[in-house]
């Protein structure tokens, strides 16, 4: 029997590093759509808290899209 603790299971493992874990971060975003920058704030991708690669669950990214098309529709109104 192995007398080993029992690590919690990460929720979601690193798919840059082997030991990493992601941990929910927020960030503000700016993205060039159509010669346009638009800023996007308060998305939460995962974080790695080793290496720091962001990971996008595609919940999020979809948000992100969202937030952008609605900014864009907004500004040519
Ligand atoms: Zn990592």
């Amino acid at each position: 029997m192995s007398s080993r603790s029992k690590k919690p299971e990460p929720e979601s493992p690193c798919p840059e590093c082997p030991d990493g874990t992601l941990e929910r971060t927020i960030v503000s975003r700016t993205y060039k759509v159509e010669g346009r920058k638009v800023r996007v704030d308060g998305l939460m991708p995962d974080k790695c808290n080793r290496c720091g690669a962001l990971v996008w669950p595609e919940a999020e990214a979809r948000r992100a899209r969202e937030a952008v098309a609605l900014k864009l529709r907004n500004a040519a109104a």
